[in-house]
């Protein structure tokens, strides 16, 4: 007998939802399920960038950093609503690194990958480029590179709608709760729905272990650990990142190199506020429990304070969050220099095939997915081609050089809108953003007006497509609008969010 699904994606992160995608769009009927929100783990808590990671050349990792490289332009082009260009301004520091060592590094870094939108490295004076400003007036000069932006947490949330859209069935709140193989030869996966506590069963050719931080966890939960066949281990490291006011005006980020040899970057945020991060500290604990500590805190503002001019400490610290890097333990001692690669583990030993996913980076997910999906399909002994790179994501179909011409002419046609709430939403949405203001010709066609630019339509289309179950979902990871919105009008959302939510899921 045919099993309900011929694969079963566990784990909503960014890697689970792009081998979802990849999966539905070759063909094959999938399942996504996600214990919690989509991207509630480290694909929300990352720092954003889709890089080749200039400092992995130090460690050697060439071929990390050459596919990281290739795959910027790659990731703009499909989603250039939710990716952009972002300047990096290298302070020099010579006591850290030589000024030869960190220009070799550059010189590879515009090389390795291939390069057609973002623009190559350059040596820089900051007083004539004005981004020395903020610094402490003895640093004066230094080195400025792109790379690129990611609404990590949207970007999930689009590799799962477009899996959905090419078929998949997409199920957040559900947990993976037991793994058999059944007499058939097909996988038995237990499921749990976390909101309602119901339970059942659906059975699968393939499974996909997704599921992050916990990817070594859950195979030895579930006695999923072949003695002859050993499972990479993993090695969980905590990151963390500040949210200040914002510290410095223009739209480029710090990358700046401390005394320990890390990079502490420091980055313009949601527009009023400066993202500072990240730490690298050996984790132990549940990774969904992972908070930024006093010594983490300290860390970072150290960090700022090194380099600018106005000092900052806690009271400066708006609100902070903590993401567990789930690494292959390769033996490394330093938890910053532990390869930030990855490894694929397919084992067969239990009658049916689980494939495993160890380590990656938001920058490769889709290489990542990809190369799970040939797995696949050579395990199946199908021919079925990997389709991602020339495809854009949801409300991406838009050139990626031509982004700010797209809201220009969104402001246009919206004119009824204020034109920071159009731009929001050409960001958060692109080209389905139309989706959202339909025909409507005046704000009150949008239903509710919550204030600060939240509208009932946008709700509403956020649970019907993009798995909107709680309003924290929306506030925190479909947006950054938590960050925003002042108390009266959450209040409002909360009082509205349950009645809306009924009403979506009776259409
Ligand atoms: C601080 C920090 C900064 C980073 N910065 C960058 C960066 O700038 N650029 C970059 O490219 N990469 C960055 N990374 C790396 C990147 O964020 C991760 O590699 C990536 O998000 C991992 O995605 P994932 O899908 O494997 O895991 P996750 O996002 O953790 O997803 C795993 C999911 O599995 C779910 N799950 C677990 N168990 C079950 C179960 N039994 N049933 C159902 N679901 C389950 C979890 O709820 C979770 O949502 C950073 C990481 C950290 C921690």
């Amino acid at each position: 007998m045919a099993s309900d699904y011929d694969i079963c994606v566990i784990g909503g992160g960014v890697n689970g939802a792009g081998i979802a995608r990849d999966a539905a769009g070759r063909g094959f009927k999938t399942l996504l399920v996600e214990a919690q929100d989509l991207a509630s783990a480290t694909s929300s808590s990352s720092t954003k960038l889709v890089h080749g990671g200039l400092r992995y050349l130090e460690h050697y990792e060439f071929k990390l950093v050459r596919e990281s490289l290739s795959e910027r332009e790659t990731l703009l082009r499909n989603a250039p609503h939710i990716i952009w260009p972002l300047d990096f301004v290298l302070p020099h520091k010579n006591t850290v690194r030589p000024a030869w060592l960190i220009r070799l590094g550059l010189f590879l870094y515009d090389r390795l990958g291939g390069r057609e939108i973002l623009k190559g490295s350059k040596g820089v004076r900051f007083k004539r480029e004005g981004f020395g400003a903020a610094l402490k007036p003895l640093i004066h000069k230094g080195y400025t590179y792109q790379d690129c932006w990611v609404e990590d947490s949207r970007l999930v949330a689009l590799n799962a709608f477009d899996a959905h859209r090419l078929s998949a069935d997409v199920k957040t709140y559900t947990a993976c709760t037991g793994l058999v193989v059944g007499e058939d030869g097909h996988w038995k996966v237990s499921l749990q729905d976390m909101m309602s506590g119901e339970q059942k069963t659906v059975s699968a050719g393939v499974v996909i272990n997704a599921t992050g931080p916990w990817v070594r966890g859950f195979l030895e939960s579930l006695n999923l650990i072949d003695e002859n066949h050993e499972a990479p281990k993993i090695r969980m490291v905590k990151g963390s990142h500040i949210i200040t006011r914002r510290l410095y005006d223009g739209d480029h980020a710090y990358i700046l190199q401390q005394p320990d040899k890390r990079i502490v970057f420091a980055i313009p945020y949601e527009k009023n506020f400066t993202l500072i991060g990240t730490t690298d500290v050996d984790y132990d604990g549940n990774p969904s429990e992972a908070q930024c500590s006093d010594n983490e805190i300290e860390y970072l503002c150290n960090a700022i304070n090194i380099y600018f001019d106005k000092t900052i400490s806690f009271p400066d610290v708006l609100w902070s969050y903590s993401g567990v890097r789930p690494l292959i333990d390769d033996g490394t001692g330093s938890a910053s220099k532990v390869t930030r690669g990855y490894k694929l583990h397919v084992d067969h030993g239990f009658g049916a095939p689980i494939l495993s996913v160890f380590g990656g980076k938001i920058t490769t997910y889709r290489t990542l997915s990809e190369h799970v999906m040939d797995d696949v399909c050579g395990i199946l002994g199908v021919r079925k081609k990997g389709w991602t790179a020339g495809s854009p994501l949801p409300g991406g179909k838009i050139p990626a050089t031509a982004f700010e011409r797209f809201v220009e002419a969104q402001i246009e046609q919206y004119d009824w809108l204020p034109p920071e709430t159009v731009r929001r939403y050409a960001r958060a949405y692109g080209t389905r953003m139309n989706k959202i203001l339909g025909h409507a010709t005046s704000a009150d066609q949008l239903g509710r007006d919550f204030g600060g630019g939240v509208y009932e339509a946008e709700l509403v289309y956020c649970i019907h497509y993009e798995f909107v179950k709680t309003l924290e979902d929306f506030l925190w990871r479909r947006s950054k609008l938590g960050l925003h919105l002042a108390p009266d009008i959450i209040d409002k959302l909360e009082a509205a969010f349950p009645s809306i939510f009924e009403e979506v899921k009776k259409i």
